[in-house]
C-alpha cells in the first residue's frame, strides 16, 4: 500500500502528510487536481506513466483559474512524480494524484492573496468502473456546471460536487453511470469521463466548447481511431436523441480507460453487447499504454 507523499516540496512518509481543518481548499474547494495512470509492463518489468507531461500542462492551467502559483514547471513535476514512483516501488498498475491547493488557513472565500501548495500520493489501481465491457448508462437529471459558473476545462476539486451528484444520480437509479447533459440539453460527458458514439461509420465525441473536460484519453482515443483504424472523427454537438440510435458508445478516461456503453435509460445501444469498434479500439489503447506499441512509446514515461 502506499507509503510516501510529496509534501511541503519534499517526500515524506504518508502519516506525515496532514492538512489543517482550517485550510482554505478544505473549506472551500479552492483546488486543482490530477488522475494519472501508470502501467506494470510484466515483460519488461516496467513502470510506465501515461502522458505525464499532458497532465501536468493541463493542472497548471487549471490552477491558473484559482491563481494558485506552482513553484515548480512541468519538467519538475514530471521529475517528482518518477521520484516518488520510484521510492514507492509499486510493480503494478498504479493511480498518481497530484492536487494543488490553497494552504492558508482561516475564513474568508476568496482566490487572490492566498498561498499556494503542491502534494502527489499514488495507489495501486485496477478498474474504475465495475463492467468496463457492458456499462449501463442512464442520462442524470443533473446538468454539466457551464463554463460560466465554473470553468469545465479546469479540473478544479469544487467543481467535483457536480460529477459526484450525477454519480449517485446514476447509482441510485440502478445505473452503472451517468451520462451528463450540459445547459443546452447537449450531451457534455459521463460523470468523470468523456464520451463518444459511433454512427453511420464516423465517431462522433462532443467539441472542447460543450463544457467538458479536454480529456487527455480522448485526445489519444482520436489520434489511434484515426490513425490506426482510419476511422473519421469528428467533434461536434450531440443530441440526447442520438445516444438512443448510436451503433455504439462508449466512455473514455484515465480512471474508466474505455468503457463500453450497451444501454442509455435501460434501452439497449446496438444489440445490446460491446460493438467491434470499441473492442477494437481498447486493444490498442492497452497497448499503446503498457508501452507495448513502439510509436507511441513518447507518452510514456519510465519509472524505473
Ligand atoms: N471528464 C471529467 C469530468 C473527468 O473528471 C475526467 C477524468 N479526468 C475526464 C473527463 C477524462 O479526462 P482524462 O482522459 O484526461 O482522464
Amino acid at each position: 500500500m502506499t507509503k510516501y507523499a510529496f509534501f511541503n516540496d519534499q517526500i515524506v512518509p504518508i502519516e506525515e502528510a496532514k492538512i489543517s481543518i482550517m485550510n482554505h481548499t478544505f473549506n472551500y474547494g479552492t483546488g486543482c487536481f490530477e488522475g494519472i495512470r501508470a502501467y506494470w509492463n510484466e515483460a519488461s518489468e516496467q513502470l510506465y506513466i501515461f502522458r505525464l507531461a499532458e497532465h501536468y500542462e493541463r493542472l497548471i492551467n487549471s490552477s491558473k483559474y484559482l491563481q494558485i502559483n506552482l513553484p515548480y514547471d512541468v519538467h519538475k513535476l514530471c521529475n517528482i512524480t518518477v521520484e516518488l514512483l520510484n521510492k514507492e516501488g509499486f510493480r503494478t498498475d498504479v493511480y498518481v494524484r497530484p492536487i494543488t491547493y490553497k494552504s492558508d488557513s482561516g475564513i474568508g472565500c476568496r482566490l487572490h492573496n492566498l498561498q499556494s501548495g503542491f502534494a502527489m500520493f499514488s495507489v495501486p489501481f485496477g478498474s474504475y468502473v465495475e463492467n468496463e465491457e457492458g456499462v449501463r448508462a442512464g442520462v442524470s437529471s443533473w446538468r454539466r456546471n457551464p463554463d460560466s459558473s465554473i470553468p469545465a476545462r479546469g479540473k478544479i476539486n469544487g467543481a467535483y460536487v457536480n460529477s459526484a451528484l450525477s454519480k449517485t444520480w446514476a447509482y441510485q437509479h440502478g445505473y452503472d453511470e451517468a451520462i451528463v447533459l450540459n445547459e443546452a440539453g447537449h450531451v457534455a460527458e459521463g460523470s468523470a469521463e468523456n464520451i463518444f458514439m459511433l454512427r453511420r461509420g464516423q465517431l462522433i465525441t462532443p467539441p472542447i466548447t460543450e463544457d467538458i473536460l479536454e480529456g487527455i484519453t480522448r485526445d489519444t482515443l482520436i489520434q489511434l481511431a484515426q490513425e490506426e483504424m482510419g476511422v473519421q472523427v469528428i467533434e461536434r454537438p450531440i443530441d440526447r436523441s442520438e445516444l438512443i440510435i448510436a451503433d455504439e458508445i462508449f466512455f473514455c478516461g484515465t480512471g474508466v480507460q474505455i468503457a463500453s456503453v450497451v444501454s442509455v435509460d435501460q434501452i439497449p445501444i446496438g444489440n445490446g453487447k460491446m460493438g467491434p469498434l470499441v473492442a477494437e479500439l481498447r486493444q490498442k489503447y492497452f497497448d499503446v499504454v503498457r508501452g507495448k506499441n513502439p510509436k507511441y512509446m513518447a507518452w510514456c514515461t519510465p519509472v524505473f
